[in-house]
C-alpha cells in the first residue's frame, strides 16, 4: 500500500471515523434487489461475480448503523476532507433574503466532484480483495475521473466505457483518465457482446449510460481477476457519501446552527443520499425534524413523474433489478439536455424515503439552472458544475420566498462539484441557444409499458 502522500493536520472527530448506514434506522426497508434470471432477492453469491466481497456486504447489510471507515480510506480523505461547509454570504446579500444559506462544497479535488469519496472506497476493498482491476461506465465522465484517481492510488487496473458523445464532446475529461492511467473506451464498443449488438440494432448510437454499464458489467464477469463498480444509485455508494452529511452536522453542531431545510441535486441519488443521512436517521429516529428536498431535471424527472417499480439498471439488462422510481431502463433524456442528471432510475433507498413522504421532490428546467450557476459564480466565486446548479436553483428559489414570507429559514444545500469541463453546456447558455425540453406523458406511457412484470416477494 502507498504512503500517504501529503497530510493536513485536523482534529480527528472533524473527519468521521465511521460511515452512516441510513436503512438501519428504516422502519420499513427499501426493496431488495432482485435477481434477473430468478426473480428471487438477490443473495451474497448472486452478486459476488460482480461486486468485491466487502462492497457486496455492505449492500446488502440493512441493519448496521455504523461501518467503521479503513485507515487507508480516511488517510486518503485527509487530502481533500473534511469538505468546506460555507456560508453563502454575497448570495445572501443578492438576493436580499432572510434566509441563511450555507452550502458544502464538494469540488475541492482534482476529479471535481463527491464521486471520490465512494471510488477511493471501492477501489481499497478491490485492492484488499487482491484483485487486479476495476471496470466501470461514465457519463459526463466525473466518476471515471474520480475512479482512475482512486485507482492509481491503490494499483488497480481501470477500465472505463464512456458513453460515447461525452468521449467525443469532452476530450480533455479522457485525457484526465488517461493521465491516471485508466483505458478509456467510447461505448456501445465493438469489445462486447452487448456493445456489438447495440450497435448492430442501433447503427450510429452515440451511447446512453445504461449501455455503457452493461458492457462494464460484462467485461468484469468475464475477465478474471476484475469486478464492476459504480458510482451512485447503490446502497454501498451512499453509505461511503454518508461522510458528506456527517462532517455537515458536525460542523452546524460546531457553529449552533440547525438547518431547517436540506436540498440536493439528485441523479442516481448518491449525494443527496449521503448529505441527508445523518439527518434522515435523526428524523426518522424522532429526534428532530428537517424538509429535505430533492432537485431534478425536469428533462429526467425520475421522481416527480417516474413509476415505484421494479426496473432494469442497464439497457442490456443483465444487472439485478432495482425497485426505484424510474422513467423506464430505455428512457433516454432530449439530446438537447446538457446538465447532467441523466439516470432513468434513483437509488432504492431514497425511492422508499420519497414514497414515505420522508423527503420532497422539485424539477427544474435547464435555462432556469444555468441562470441559477450565473448567479451564484458571479456572487460565491466557484463555478458550479450543472448538476450541482440544480441544487442552487432549489436553495434560491427557497430563499427568495422566505424573502417574500418574511421567514429566516436556514439552508443547507449540497454543492457537489465545479463546471470547468461542462464549458460547451455554459456556452448554449451564454449564447441563449440552451432550451428546455421536457417529455411528454406519452413518451413517459411507452417507456413504463416496457417494465418487466415483477411480483415483489
Ligand atoms: C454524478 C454527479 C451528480 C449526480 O449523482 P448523484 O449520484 O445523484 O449524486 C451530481 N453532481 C455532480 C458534480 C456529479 O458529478
Amino acid at each position: 500500500m502507498n504512503t500517504i502522500p501529503y497530510k493536513t493536520y485536523l482534529e480527528e472527530s472533524e473527519l468521521p471515523e465511521c460511515w452512516y448506514n441510513v436503512r438501519a434506522d428504516m422502519k420499513k426497508k427499501p426493496a431488495p434487489l432482485l435477481n434477473p434470471a430468478t426473480g428471487a432477492p438477490c443473495t451474497a453469491e448472486d452478486l459476488s461475480h460482480v461486486f468485491c466481497d466487502e462492497l457486496v456486504a455492505q449492500e446488502l447489510d440493512e441493519t448496521t448503523p455504523l461501518f467503521k471507515i479503513p485507515k487507508s480510506i480516511r488517510d486518503f480523505y485527509r487530502m481533500f476532507r473534511p469538505s468546506p461547509l460555507v456560508r453563502a454570504y454575497f448570495l445572501e446579500e443578492a438576493l436580499g433574503t432572510p434566509a441563511k444559506i450555507y452550502y458544502k462544497f464538494e469540488g475541492n479535488n482534482t476529479s471535481g466532484s463527491h464521486k471520490l469519496n465512494s471510488a477511493v472506497a471501492q477501489a481499497y476493498y478491490a485492492k484488499a480483495q487482491g484483485l487486479k482491476g476495476v471496470t466501470t461506465e461514465t457519463g459526463a465522465g466525473q466518476w471515471g475521473t474520480a475512479l482512475s484517481m482512486a485507482c492509481a492510488f491503490f494499483g488497480l487496473d481501470c477500465r472505463v466505457f464512456m458513453v460515447k458523445c461525452s468521449y467525443e464532446q469532452k476530450p480533455f475529461r479522457r485525457e484526465v483518465m488517461r493521465t491516471y492511467g485508466a483505458a478509456v473506451t467510447p461505448s456501445p464498443s465493438m469489445e462486447t457482446d452487448v456493445g456489438r449488438l447495440i450497435n448492430a440494432e442501433h447503427p450510429g448510437t452515440t451511447g446512453s449510460l445504461g449501455c455503457a454499464i452493461s458492457e462494464a458489467v460484462e467485461v468484469a464477469v468475464k475477465t478474471p481477476g476484475y469486478r464492476y463498480v459504480l458510482g451512485s444509485v447503490l446502497n454501498q455508494v451512499l453509505l461511503h457519501q454518508s461522510i458528506i452529511g456527517l462532517e455537515a452536522r458536525a460542523a452546524f453542531r460546531k457553529l449552533g446552527v440547525k438547518p431547517d431545510v436540506i436540498i440536493g441535486c439528485a441523479g442516481g441519488g448518491s449525494n443527496l443520499g449521503g448529505l441527508i443521512a445523518p439527518f434522515m436517521g435523526e428524523k426518522l429516529r424522532g429526534e428532530a425534524d428537517y424538509r429535505i428536498v430533492a432537485v431534478e431535471p425536469a428533462s429526467c424527472p425520475s421522481f416527480t413523474r417516474g413509476k415505484y417499480a421494479y426496473d432494469y439498471c442497464d439497457t442490456g439488462r443483465i444487472c439485478p433489478l432495482a425497485k426505484m422510481y424510474t422513467l423506464g431502463a430505455d428512457f433516454i433524456p432530449s439530446p438537447s439536455h446538457a446538465g447532467g442528471l441523466r439516470f432513468h432510475g434513483m437509488s432504492s433507498t431514497l425511492s422508499e424515503l420519497y414514497d414515505q413522504k420522508l423527503m420532497e421532490a422539485v424539477s427544474v428546467k435547464q435555462t432556469d439552472v444555468f441562470a441559477a450557476a450565473q448567479q451564484f459564480a458571479r456572487v460565491e466565486g466557484i463555478l458550479p458544475a450543472p448538476e450541482s446548479s440544480h441544487a442552487i436553483r432549489a436553495a434560491i428559489d427557497e430563499a427568495l420566498k422566505c424573502k417574500a414570507e418574511g421567514k429566516e429559514e436556514t439552508i443547507l444545500f449540497g454543492l457537489t462539484g465545479t463546471g470547468y469541463f461542462d464549458m460547451k453546456a455554459y456556452e448554449a447558455f451564454n449564447d441563449g441557444t440552451l432550451s428546455d425540453y421536457e417529455p411528454t406523458d406519452e413518451d413517459l406511457e411507452r417507456s413504463f409499458a416496457k417494465l418487466p412484470k415483477v411480483v415483489a416477494r
